[in-house]
């Protein structure tokens, strides 16, 4: 059983298309603020079709990310942006130094092979495209490791035990693309309408 994370406060969110605030317990504040380099895409795995599963772990700790997405679409943010998560290696690790991690609710395990939904990779893109904008990351999928743009966890660290994170769940050449083809002048203004637009929950 988990607790339906808290609504929304958005002076303690960084994305404006954030819908929910949730804590983890395993993060790290930088001795010095932090460049972000580029972006981690992971999939939670599992039968969860929820982000419960993965709320209550991040609560707990050890692992944590930045955001999750999950299968409706809707973003929570666990960890600023300036901060540390402990999303790939453990929270040391020089890709958690540089790097913003993003769950997405997905099941991929014992034959079941479940692909992300189109709102979720429609808000993954909108998220990415604004963390793209931010922190000047190029919207590329570039698979070697520490380098400037997006790419898997299981590209990042090739000898993890997450075998099918994000890969192969995740559809890279459209994934891409979406988030190449959202350009909108003034990006915050538009995300923050589209978080304050209740759409029906499914
Ligand atoms: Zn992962």
């Amino acid at each position: 059983m988990w607790t339906r994370h808290r609504r929304i406060d958005f002076s303690d969110v960084d994305y404006p298309g954030t819908l929910f605030r949730a804590d983890a317990a395993n993060f790290r504040i930088p001795p010095t603020p932090r460049q972000i380099k580029y972006i981690i895409i992971h999939i939670t795995g599992g039968p969860a079709q929820d982000e419960g599963p993965a709320i209550n772990t991040f609560r707990h700790g050890p692992a944590s990310a930045h955001y999750i997405v999950n299968r409706q679409g809707h973003v929570t943010q666990f960890v600023r942006d300036a901060h540390i998560a402990n999303h790939v290696d453990n929270i040391n690790s020089a890709t958690n130094r540089d790097s913003i991690g993003i769950e997405h609710v997905n099941q991929w395990s014992h034959g079941i092979h479940m692909r992300p939904t189109h709102r979720q990779y429609e808000a993954s893109a909108r998220l990415v495209a604004w963390l793209c904008q931010r922190y000047n990351i190029p919207i590329v999928h570039d698979t070697r490791r520490h380098a400037p743009g997006i790419r898997g966890h299981i590209e990042e660290q090739p000898h993890s035990g997450h075998t099918a994170c994000p890969n192969p769940a995740w559809d890279w050449h459209s994934y891409i693309s979406l988030v190449q083809n959202i350009q909108v002048p003034n990006l915050d203004a538009f995300i923050a309408s589209l978080a304050r637009d209740p759409f029906p929950m499914e």
